[in-house]
């Protein structure tokens, strides 16, 4: 067959392991899993009471332009309902975006590490990568515009950046945005928004009247709790949803997940509570790698990038048999570090009493 030449020899993404699976592997009764960021509280409770006395006629296909939904979103972020598009999760704007843009001959710029849903969205395309550093877990915006040049068709900003939770702050960022040429898009994927607490990193949303070769991605699967129902939502200067309207396919939210999201959307005070229950949950790893001196990044999300001083797959490998789930660094470009979702005060005293543990066999600790 003609398959493209870019993915001949392309793995497929391999997800983490189970909970049945790794229960059944290692014989153990509980998991838990602080491996994908996802919101250690749930969702709304608001969520769960809609779900018990609504229901739906699956038979017909969905509203393909997610009036309600838009509208609601519209309304909270006091931006037209044209200037949004959403995305079955922010992954399919990722996908949408390389391939409204990228193509054999054209070049895209990120940081290293970075999300890797970028680079392997764009190799597809067929495009040239160009990744620039970090320093200091943060983007180098001045190095990525300069790897910048007449045929760079897509920046990617992660910020906060997974999977080091450093956020780019606005004032570096919006003498970035004036310094890129008005034909290339800025992709600002904020799928950790909601976890900020950096005053220097407000809210973008005002950016997109400024600078119409922006697109600030955000998204229901992190905070919101909502992961398993995969809305993403795309904020842009009207003309430009309009030129990417075209390639997003017809029916890519469920009626369902359309419902819920608007449901979670007005629960503010949930938000705000899981906040401050996870800036609580960072405080206990702070503790945790200042008392044994392990490095970690400065983090706007809920999950943690935190030194181990041993081989992060082995430590890996001793959390899960202590059951935990978490990234290895060595998956994620950050050998020596491993990546963990903030949990619950209860999970997390459980996972640093484990990666004591296991860090005491590996001789870090005494
Ligand atoms: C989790 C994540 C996403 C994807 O989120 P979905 O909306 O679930 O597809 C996008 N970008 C970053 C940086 C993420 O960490």
């Amino acid at each position: 067959m003609k398959w493209k030449e870019q993915i001949t020899g392309m793995k497929a993404y391999k997800p983490g392991k189970s909970i049945d699976a790794v229960k059944r592997e290692f014989g153990l009764e509980e998991i838990v899993r602080l491996a994908s960021n996802e919101n250690p509280f749930g969702s709304s409770p608001k969520v769960q009471e809609f779900l018990a006395k609504e229901s739906f006629n699956f038979a017909l296909y969905p509203d393909g332009y997610a009036t309600e939904l838009r509208a609601a979103v519209a309304t909270k972020l006091g931006i037209s309902e044209n200037e949004l598009i959403f995305g079955n999760g922010s992954d399919e704007l990722i996908s949408i975006i390389t391939r409204a843009l990228l193509y054999p001959g054209v070049n895209t710029v990120m940081g290293n590490p970075t999300f890797s849903q970028y680079a392997l969205n764009a190799k597809i395309e067929g495009a040239e990568i160009r990744e620039v550093p970090l320093i200091d877990g943060n983007h180098d915006l001045d190095t990525m515009l300069e790897a910048i040049d007449e045929n760079t068709a897509v920046v990617w900003v992660c910020s906060p950046n997974n999977p080091t939770g450093v956020v780019v702050e606005d004032e570096p960022l919006q003498a970035f945005l004036k310094k890129v040429p008005s034909d290339v898009l800025v992709v600002l994927d904020e799928a950790y928004f909601e976890y900020v607490t950096s005053a220097a990193h407000v809210n973008t949303v005002p950016y997109i009247q400024n600078y119409p070769n922006v697109i600030i991605l955000r998204t229901f699967s992190k905070a919101y709790g909502l992961a398993a129902f995969r809305v993403g939502y795309g904020i842009a200067n009207k003309e430009l949803i309009a030129k990417m309207e075209p390639v997003r396919g017809p029916f890519n939210n469920t009626v369902l997940s359309q419902a819920i999201a608007q449901v979670a959307l007005q629960d503010d005070a949930y938000i705000e509570k899981c906040r401050e229950e996870n800036s609580k949950g960072l405080k206990q790893f702070e503790v945790f790698c200042d008392k044994n001196k392990l490095h970690y990044f400065p983090t706007n999300t809920n999950f943690i990038l935190m030194e181990v001083k041993a081989d992060s797959d082995v430590v890996f490998q001793g959390l899960m048999k202590r059951g935990f789930i978490i990234r290895s660094g060595n998956a994620l470009g950050t050998p020596g570090y491993i990546r963990v979702t903030i949990g619950t005060q209860a999970q997390n005293e459980g996972f640093l009493t484990q990666l004591d543990a296991v860090l005491q066999e590996q001789g870090v600790l005494s």
